[in-house]
């Protein structure tokens, strides 16, 4: 099969690239030819991310994006180099790292060159003092963690992608983990950054508790998604693994009880690692032998860190939980959760049966977080061929939450796959606005929500897009993310 028989999904974004084999040559003089790639194998494993869409066209035989070349680089010289080249030749580059991204964020729409970060895998240094760890960003999220548990760390960022996700993408798509309630979300975390700009200069933030340096450039970085630079390094910090882990679940009526649970916790300055709130249909789905949940609302705690601590927040987590019409349901629902945290078979097994499935998640205060709930539900119950809409709540602030929904359904004949998904998706993304939302809280922007940016900015996105102009005058660096709305027809 050659590769101009599978269906390109942005086709017209494409740019054909004229003098590819001398830029090939140039690309091969400074990485080596093992480090560069035009091998029709190697261009087809980096024509999607890990959206599930995605996932139906590779099933229909389509593929999202087609890039030009792949490239490995070893130095941040040699990135520096591609994109000093890129500028010259005014190619697009796609930073890369483990492709687990949702929302399209690493599609090489326009083509062009992919930097693929993975041989940017190495620890540089853990000091016990300063409880920090400062590592090349290409590295896997489960060997920086796995190391990490070796010495007596953890960085407690443990997302659902943890082996199959990446620091760097982390940093990019401003990314949560599943303790992020105790941890942070990756922006509390990284301490300090090395950054490549798009015009090929380096530049480095170093880590630092706290200070008072003007403003906080450096903050930018996190959740550009490799649109403003690639990051090669970061200083994260780290905290002693936990010396104790207390279990606990309790079933609510209502959501709204486990709201008003989970927030008088955090209210009294308690935050335990883990909080998930299943909605009852979630409930059901993953806890439907659990007696005292049934048609309720189930909530899972993990508390953890100095035993004596741990004992404090587990008591006054049961007590908020009782106050609010909270049933015990006992250590194994949080067994069962931990059992199954890394397994996402439900979400592939969708496409094959011509399912149209995807995850959205939003954030929100606290006093509009169940009106946000209802809304998404009400909204997305309503699309013609949608079959299900579901959500849990999984990172906790004092002040608000993150709220996961997923969605599936069948599109009605002569809707395509790709317009009831986005049909799907701003639905959810219009209910959040209307409710008072803010439109993601972990996944980023990527293709599927730039058209929404406006919405959720205002003006304020025009001195964005000044400043990636600033910096990366030829658009050369992931164009078609975050800016630019592609999926036409989008919403203003
Ligand atoms: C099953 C599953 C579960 C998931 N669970 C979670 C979760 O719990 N929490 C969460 O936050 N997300 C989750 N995600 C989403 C995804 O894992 C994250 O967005 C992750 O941060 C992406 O990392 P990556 O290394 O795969 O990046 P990629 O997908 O390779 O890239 C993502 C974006 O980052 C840019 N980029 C990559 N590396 C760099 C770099 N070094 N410098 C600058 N830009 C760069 C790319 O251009 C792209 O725009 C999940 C995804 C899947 C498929």
């Amino acid at each position: 099969m050659n590769i101009d028989d599978f269906e390109l999904i942005y086709k017209n974004n494409r740019k054909e690239i004229k003098n590819k084999t001398l830029i090939k040559t140039e690309l091969s003089e400074f990485l080596g030819e093992k480090n560069v790639s035009i091998k029709n194998a190697d261009l087809l494993a980096y024509t999607r991310d890990s959206s599930l869409i995605a996932l139906n066209w590779t099933i229909q035989g389509k593929i999202a994006g087609l890039p030009d070349f792949i490239t490995w680089p070893e130095t941040k010289e040699q990135i520096s180099k591609i994109l000093k080249l890129a500028n010259k030749e005014k190619i697009p580059v796609i930073p890369y790292s483990e492709g687990s991204g949702v929302v399209g964020g690493s599609i090489p729409i326009y083509g062009g060159i992919i930097i693929d970060m993975k041989k940017f895998n190495k620890i540089l240094e853990i000091n016990d003092k300063n409880l920090t760890v400062t590592a090349q960003t290409g590295i896997n999220g489960m060997n920086l963690e796995r190391y990490l548990n070796s010495k007596g760390y953890t960085s407690g960022h443990i997302p659902q992608s943890l082996y199959t996700s990446s620091l760097g993408g982390w940093i990019a798509h401003r990314a949560a983990g599943q303790f992020s309630t105790k941890y942070g979300k990756i922006e509390d975390i990284v301490m300090g950054m090395e950054v490549i700009l798009p015009l090929g200069e380096i530049i480095k933030f170093k880590p630092i508790a706290r200070a008072a340096t003007g403003p906080q450039l450096d903050k930018m970085f996190i959740g550009g998604e490799g649109t403003l630079g690639i990051v090669t390094e970061a200083t994260l910090k780290i905290w002693p693994y936990p010396e104790k882990r207390t279990l606990i679940s309790y079933s609510f009526p209502t959501i709204e009880d486990s709201f008003n649970a989970t927030r008088e916790i955090l209210r009294e300055n308690v935050y335990p690692a883990v909080i998930r709130i299943y909605d009852v249909h979630e409930t059901d789905r993953h806890f439907s032998e659990v007696e005292n949940a049934k048609k309720r609302v189930m909530t899972v705690f993990v508390c953890e860190g100095n035993k004596k601590l741990v004992d404090v927040e587990e008591a006054i987590t049961r007590e908020m939980c009782e106050k609010n019409a909270g049933i015990n349901c006992g250590t194994g629902p949080v067994e069962h959760w931990f059992e199954t945290r890394f397994r996402v078979t439900e979400t592939s097994t969708m496409s094959p049966y011509k399912l149209v499935y995807d995850t959205v998640e939003v954030a929100s205060l606290w006093d509009r977080a169940a009106r946000i709930y209802h809304s998404v539900v009400e909204a997305t119950d309503r699309i013609k061929g949608n079959l299900l809409i579901t959500a849990h709540v999984s990172h906790f602030y004092a002040n608000g939450v993150g709220t996961y929904f997923t969605f599936g359904g069948v599109p009605p004949k002569g809707v395509s796959d790709l317009e009831f998904y986005q049909e799907c998706w701003d639905s959810i993304i219009k209910a959040v606005l209307e409710a008072g939302g803010s439109i993601a809280h972990h996944h980023g922007i990527g293709i599927n929500r730039a058209h929404w940016m406006k919405k959720e900015w205002g003006t304020a996105i025009n001195v964005m897009k000044d400043i990636k102009k600033l910096l990366d005058p030829s658009n050369i660096l992931n164009p078609g993310k975050i800016y630019e709305d592609i999926w036409k027809g989008g919403v203003e």
